[in-house]
């Protein structure tokens, strides 16, 4: 998939302080698109279609399954979650800058698809921490928690296969961190390298 614009990958296990990270970087750093993936669970409050997700229900996740709709697809917490092919290519093709929230396998098989996308994985300060951001954060039943902090285990172990660790302990300097990452990438040479040179143009 050949496409001008950087790609990045954040994962976490739930609870860790992605969204919170990742909805402060998209309002903040401009011509970054989140890519909104489709899901077959129900919105939570506050939530809204076609920002957050585009819901839809399992019937027609199957079918866009069966067209190859999907970059990758997983199911997770009782739910399938999918990376919409068309969409992801539209936005690659304007040479905008993509940020997608998807879990570790997932981010695995879209690695095969984009070998240079930079993944991103986002650290909770402990075991004990994660599962009390989950309970307060206070949106999940207590089942759901409990499946929640089983996957959590197993996604922990997968952060080898990321680019970059940001530890969310301190939210002020995570956000930093976390950032600096996105800032970095559009500072480098071959990515400043037409400015640099119209710059000189003008000497
Ligand atoms: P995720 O998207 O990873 O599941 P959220 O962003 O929803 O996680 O965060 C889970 C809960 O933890 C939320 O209630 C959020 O406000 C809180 N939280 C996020 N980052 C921090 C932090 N650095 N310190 C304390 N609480 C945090
Ligand atoms: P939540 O239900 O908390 O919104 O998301 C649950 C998990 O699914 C999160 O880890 C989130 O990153 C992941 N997820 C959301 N969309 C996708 C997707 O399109 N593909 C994959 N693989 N994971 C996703």
């Amino acid at each position: 998939m050949h496409h001008p614009g950087n790609v990045f990958v954040v994962s976490a296990p739930s609870g860790a302080g992605k969204s919170t990270l990742v909805q402060r970087l998209v309002s903040t750093v401009p011509d970054l698109v989140f890519s909104i993936s489709f899901t077959t669970r129900q919105p939570r409050p506050g939530e809204v279609d076609g920002r957050d997700y585009f819901y839809i229900d399992d019937a027609q996740f199957e079918a866009m399954v069966r067209e190859g709709g999907f970059v990758e697809w997983v199911e997770v917490y009782g739910h399938r979650y999918g990376t919409g092919r068309d969409w992801l290519n539209r936005v690659l093709a304007s040479g905008q800058d993509v940020l997608l929230d998807i879990e570790t396998t997932g981010a695995r098989n879209l690695r095969q698809a984009i070998p240079d996308a930079r993944m991103i994985f986002i650290l909770p300060p402990s075991a004990a921490a994660l599962e009390e951001r989950l309970r307060s954060r206070g949106k999940d039943s207590d089942e759901q928690i409990r499946i929640r902090l089983e996957y959590a285990r197993h996604e922990m172990e997968l952060y080898p296969a990321y680019d970059f660790l940001v530890l969310n302990d301190d939210l002020e300097l995570a956000y930093r961190r976390f950032e600096s990452i996105f800032l970095a990438a559009r500072a480098t040479r071959e990515r400043m390298a037409p400015a640099a040179q119209k710059i000189l143009e003008g000497f």
